[in-house]
């Protein structure tokens, strides 16, 4: 009969106590052998879980350390070279050494898991060949086995998502990279085997993204070795994130059962699946409760979708299924004690979709039953309730939305100029600047009540005019505040904002032990009242310098957040710019006229398949220009990213018509700048000249360097001076010492034009 299946799930446990584990551990306060019994018992304390849930496939081995990514590369021997030559006592310190780095040994590179927030390790190859050098599933299938009695499920990154996510070969290698892992992948299966395994799942998420059909080609070559070598293995084939590029090729896999996502890939996957059917003869993972997302599945919605697959796929074929792995939603609703009920109770986190899982199950075996009736009604009682909440009634005004300025940027930039008069290549940085010891310590015994509103806000403006004199001694053209008074520049405007909650423990993993807490954007988002003003206004009455207003723009909020599921992404975005443009105007009318509007995740938001890229950028664009739009032609409207593949979204970047983009220039050592030239970029360009990420102290020469092969292809009107992002987590002394440096460069250069 139909089954329940999961694919994932968090590893931080429900008091983040992974998190604690590692950190100690990191510190020297833990010994290694406490530290790996911690783990162990975290370890089968989830696994614990997903058994009392009663869900019939639990996973194996997507529990890490660090990354499931770099277990992978390890597991195949792929260390990378520099990591080579020294030796480390044991592999633990190995393992955290390319994760983290050392003082003269440089980190793997991490980057972002799909389009998720969740960042992995990315295996450098350089000519090595893999090898299995243990079997680390099978070692935690016995584990779970002999622990615990569970008949796991062997979860590992399939051999063309881990050879798609690795880097150290050419492009025309990737065949033959691919090739090489068919022997290690083989043995590792075949020891599952012996030991008595019965399914493993193979994730292969780089199915869903843009890939050729060469490449899918390829996919069925290795999958029909790998049959050859395990012909009575069950291999489970799971794919995730969006609808499948090459459906008729993935289900006609020599596999014995296929994941696909019927949340994020709903429509696609459907069209599908309507169109070409599924075989009869394999099991079809039905993906149906969000993994991304922290919504209660609609009972409704799922048993119609449940009762379209039943037509093509007989029961005992279907597995019933999380999206993807529950890693990306936080642990469990326990603990939420704060939120409003109507809010929490139509909220499902990792725990509590297993629970759905088991609920689906029963609804759609026995639909009569008297409890499957009432949690069908329970489930739409929730729904309903949010859905009917104040807070998504839709207003009867809808505003007037201003997309585009009223002049051109050829009009506004002589009356900046006029204003302003501002030297050539002006100096000025990202916006915030060291979140202090201090300052945090103060923000805590406010937020306890233990000291006044009054008292709170005088330590900031004691900070803001602390900064205004450095920055003014340090000879920066435009100041800024410094966000003293923003912890996170998202949960910053979400608590000022309508439309927002925030959950006491909704902790999400986003890279090592690093984790964020998105805020949930549940209702409709509107303006209250104004966010910045206070701040911004008071440091202004402090020089004569101009200083430049600081916002988070909308699309980096929506990318940030947790998002209501029943409009679409981008109407929500439009909201945010709805309300961010009446801080804008706020700021106007008190007298600031140079505003940035950041849009730090507006990449990260593009969708996997290049061909849905064009409406995302449209839509996003869209939203930061409503946000930035109805301002004087006199308003200079900044804005700033920080990442450096820029080449393929600078037309995107154009159409945001800012009047200054900063971007990150150093780390790619000012190469993007060719992208700008070939883009014949004209309006004003801040050149993030120094990396903030590293407490090293740049030197003179290279920021000048990078200025002066910046002014070698574009005319020195256009550029800024200023870091690759804002400071707050730098030492001050870091950052006084940086930025004095970054002046004197800029001076310098300023002297030979
Ligand atoms: N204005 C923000 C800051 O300086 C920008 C941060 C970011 O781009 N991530 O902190
Ligand atoms: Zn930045």
């Amino acid at each position: 009969m139909v089954k329940t299946s999961n694919l994932g799930y968090p590893r931080i446990g429900e008091h983040r106590e992974w998190k604690k584990a590692l950190e100690n551990f990191w510190n020297g306060q833990l010994a290694p052998e406490t530290f790996l019994q911690q783990m162990k018992q975290i370890r089968l304390e989830l696994l614990q879980k997903q058994q009392q849930s009663g869900v019939d496939l639990i996973p194996i081995g997507d529990f890490s350390f660090y990354d499931h990514v770099l277990d992978t590369a390890l597991m195949f021997g792929l260390v990378p070279q520099r990591f080579q030559t020294k030796r480390f006592p044991d592999d633990l310190s190995l393992y955290f050494a390319i994760a983290r780095g050392e003082q003269d040994l440089v980190a793997s590179e991490m980057t972002k898991w799909y389009n998720t927030n969740y960042h992995y390790i990315v295996p450098e190859w350089h000519g090595q060949v893999p090898n299995l050098l243990n079997n680390r599933p099978l070692q935690l299938y016995l584990e779970a086995k002999t622990e615990l009695g569970i008949e796991g499920k062997p979860v590992i990154i399939g051999p063309f998502s881990f050879a798609k996510l690795s880097k150290g070969y050419a492009k025309e290698q990737f065949a033959e990279v691919l090739h090489s892992l068919v022997a290690p992948y083989a043995q590792l299966l075949r020891e599952l085997r012996e030991a008595g395994v019965r399914w493993v799942q193979i994730d292969e998420p780089s199915l869903v993204t843009s890939i050729t059909k060469a490449e899918m080609d390829l996919v069925s070559s290795v999958y029909q070795q790998l049959r050859n070598e395990v012909p009575d293995l069950s291999l489970f084939l799971q794919t995730y994130f969006a609808a499948v590029s090459f459906y008729e090729d993935v289900v006609a896999l020599p596999v014995d059962g296929i994941g696909l996502d019927f949340v994020a890939g709903y429509a696609g996957n459907l069209e599908h699946l309507r169109t070409c059917s599924f075989p009869r003869d394999k099991v079809l993972g039905l993906g149906l409760i969000d993994g991304r997302n922290i919504w209660k599945t609609d009972y409704q919605q799922a048993a119609e979708l449940f009762g379209e697959v039943k037509q093509w796929v007989p029961l005992e074929n279907i597995w019933l299924q999380p999206s993807c792995s529950l890693l990306h939603v936080p642990v469990s609703l326990k603990q939420e004690t704060e939120l409003a009920p109507t809010l929490k109770n139509a909220l499902a986190f990792a725990e509590e979709k297993l629970q759905e899982l088991a609920d689906l199950k029963e609804i759609f075996l026995q639909p009569e039953s008297d409890r499957s009736l009432q949690k069908r009604e329970a489930n739409k009682q929730a729904l309903q309730a949010l859905a009917q909440s104040p807070e998504r009634a839709v207003s009867p005004h809808q505003p007037a939305r201003v997309t585009k300025r009223a002049a051109a940027f050829a009009q506004r930039q002589p009356l900046h100029a006029a204003k302003w008069q501002l030297p050539i290549l002006p100096t000025t940085t990202i916006g915030s600047f060291p979140q202090t010891a201090d300052l945090r310590q103060t923000r805590r015994l406010w937020r306890q009540g233990q000291i006044t509103e009054q008292e709170y806000e005088t330590a900031i403006r004691e900070k803001i005019a602390k900064w205004i004199k450095l920055q003014e001694r340090l000879g920066l053209d435009v100041l800024v505040h410094g966000e003293f008074e923003r912890t996170d520049m998202v949960e910053f405007f979400g608590e000022k904002l309508q439309g927002f909650a925030f959950t006491r423990n909704g902790w999400v993993q986003s890279y090592g032990s690093r984790c964020v807490k998105p805020p949930i954007i549940f209702g409709n988002v509107r303006f209250v009242e104004p966010m910045t003003v206070k701040e911004t206004v008071y440091a202004q009455s402090l020089t004569e310098k101009p200083v430049k207003g600081m916002l988070t723009g909308p699309v980096t909020i929506l990318n940030w957040s947790f998002v209501r599921n029943d409009l679409p992404r981008q109407e929500i975005a439009y909201q945010i710019a709805d309300a961010l443009i009446e801080e804008v105007r706020c700021l106007e009318q008190a007298g600031i006229e140079m505003i940035q509007v950041d849009e730090p995740a507006l990449r990260e938001g593009l969708p996997l398949k290049r061909e849905e890229w064009h409406s995302y950028l449209q839509w996003a664009v869209t939203a930061f220009r409503i946000a930035t739009s109805d301002v004087a032609n006199s308003t200079q409207i900044h804005t700033h990213m920080c990442y450096s593949e820029f080449g393929d979204i600078l037309s995107a970047i154009r159409e945001l018509d800012a009047d200054v983009v900063s971007i990150e220039t150093s780390r790619s050592h000012g190469e993007l700048i060719a992208d700008f030239e070939q883009e014949q970029f004209d309006k004003g360009i801040g050149l993030g000249v120094y990396d903030i990420h590293s407490p090293r102290i740049p030197s003179e020469a290279e920021m000048e360097k990078i200025l002066e092969r910046a002014l070698s292809v574009l005319p020195a009107q256009l550029f800024w001076v200023n870091p690759d992002c804002g400071l707050k987590t730098r030492k001050e002394e870091e950052a006084i010492a940086a930025l004095e440096k970054m002046v004197r460069a800029a001076k310098k250069v300023r002297a030979k034009i």
